[in-house]
Formats: structure tokens, sequence, C-alpha cells
């Protein structure tokens, strides 16, 4: 079922025809129902760890007051609490930046091993406290693209995190930067890891807002459902594209492709 809405009718130019302008209103309809859901989703996980904050504060003001133990107990969990609504907004605001900004050619001259290097340094903090070892495959010299260097750093920063955090089973995780050939195929960079992988189905809704496989064990791992989302933004700005290949218990890659120059 499509529908149509009349937006402008030209003036006719003597030909005795007249034209019609017609808007799909279908795709104006699910661009709005998008929207809603967002903010329905949004909104219910700020709302979960808000209504378990205000729950804690009744039982500290009635029946645990006084007892120092469950104090602590539950000060700790408003604590975990607050840190997951931060992370929330936070994300929020990095894709309402994204989307507000006017769209401007990313056009920072990148040097993707180099950064990727800084990317694998800034995370090998969290690899070690999960028990995975960061391994650098791939291109050595420099492999240049064009890009906007905060937006690329997030990227790898979350794919790397993600593959830390969901595939620390497999002990090690595989960044691999190739140059490509420079006709058919542009530079390439991919995070690959040994853990428990993705079943198929789940594969192509990865990148959807809020989207996760697994509820608890994002939270469990600190994730917001926003990552890949961001991630999907920023590439598409950048002209490249993700693709995402997994089999359950060998593990999962993400590879993002930049076109080629
Ligand atoms: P989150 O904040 O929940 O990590 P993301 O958008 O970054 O959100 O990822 C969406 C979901 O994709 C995750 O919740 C997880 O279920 C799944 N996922 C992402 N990366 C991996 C991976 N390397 N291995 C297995 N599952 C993954």
């Amino acid at each position: 079922e499509r529908w149509y809405r009349v937006v402008g009718r030209p003036a006719g130019d003597g030909s005795g025809l007249s034209v019609l302008v017609f808007k799909d209103q279908s795709e104006v309809r699910r661009i709005d129902r998008m929207r809603s859901d967002f903010i329905a989703n949004a909104s219910h996980e700020l709302r979960t760890p808000l209504a378990s904050i205000a729950g804690f504060i009744e039982t500290l003001r009635g029946p645990a007051r006084g007892d120092a133990k469950a104090r602590e107990h539950f000060l700790q969990i408003m604590h975990e609490q607050t840190g997951r609504m931060a992370r929330l907004i936070d994300d929020l605001l990095s894709l309402s930046r994204l989307e507000m900004k006017t769209y401007a050619n990313p056009s920072d001259s990148i040097d993707l091993t180099n950064l990727v290097r800084g990317v694998i340094d800034a995370l090998r903090h969290l690899a070690e406290e999960v028990g995975v070892e960061i391994v650098r495959e791939g291109a050595d010299g420099p492999v240049p693209v064009l890009g906007q260097r905060d937006e690329l750093i997030q990227v790898f920063e979350n794919l790397l995190e993600n593959a830390c955090k969901y595939g620390q089973t497999g002990g090690r995780v595989v960044v691999t930067v190739d140059a490509g050939d420079g006709v058919a195929d542009g530079p390439s960079v991919t995070v690959r890891d040994f853990g428990p992988g993705i079943s198929e189905e789940h594969i192509p809704r990865l990148t959807e807002r809020f989207y996760r496989v697994d509820v608890e064990t994002s939270r469990a791992q600190k994730g917001t459902g926003l990552g890949l989302a961001i991630v999907k933004h920023i590439l598409t700005r950048h002209n490249a594209r993700l693709t995402i290949r997994s089999e359950l218990n060998e593990g999962a890659s993400f590879t993002v492709h930049f076109a080629p120059r």
C-alpha cells in the first residue's frame, strides 16, 4: 500500500497540460515511525535505571535506614545505574551530533596504520582486564585515507571494544590493516575475534539503534545498543562500508572498507 500526497501543482505552461508533483507518503510515514520508535526506546532505556535508583532511595529512607551494610550495597548499585544512564546519554548525544552536522566531506589526511595503532594502545588496558591479547597484522607502512580523525577513532574504538567484550573467551583479537590494490579495492581494516560469534539472523540488524543480540549480556558489558548504529552513521559519512561475518562458536569479524582513491 502506497500513499501519495500532492505537494505542488506547478502552473500550466500554456500547453494545456498540468503537472502534479507527488511525494511518497509511505516513506514519510516510515521515517515518522522510526523516529517515534527511537524516542520510545531511548526513554525506556533511561527510565529503567532511573526507576531502580528511585526504588533504592525509598528503601534507604525506610526499611534500610541505619543498616550500614545494606546502605553500602545499595549505593554501589545506584552508582552503577547512574553510570549506565551517563553512557546512554553520551551515545545519544554522539548520534544527534552526527545527525545535525551539515554534511561536509571528511577531509583530514589520515594514515590508517597509525590511527589503528593509537586505538589499540588506548584499549590495551581494557583488553588486559578481560584477558584478551590484541594483535596487529597487515600493512606496516602508511595507508592513507581521507576522513574525520575523531570519528574514525570512534569507529575503531567501538569495534575493538566490542571484540574484547563479546569475544573475550577467544582470548585474542586480530586487527588487520590492508592497503587494498588502489583500483577496485580501497583500504580496509578488519577487527576479528574468536569468541561465541553471532548467529546469521542477527547480523543484518546489528547496526540498528538499540538492537542487541542478548540484552542481559550487553548490559553486563556496559553496552547501550547504540555503538554499531554510531559506527554505521560515521561510515556512511565517509562513503565507507561495514561488512560483518560470523560463524557461531568461531568468532566474528567486522571489516571497514574505504572507497579506492
Ligand atoms: P552494545 O552497546 O550493546 O555493545 P553495539 O551496537 O555495539 O551495542 O552492538 C550491538 C550488539 O551486537 C551487541 O549487544 C552484541 O549483542 C552484538 N555484538 C557486537 N559485536 C560483537 C562481537 N564481536 N561478537 C559477538 N556479538 C557482538
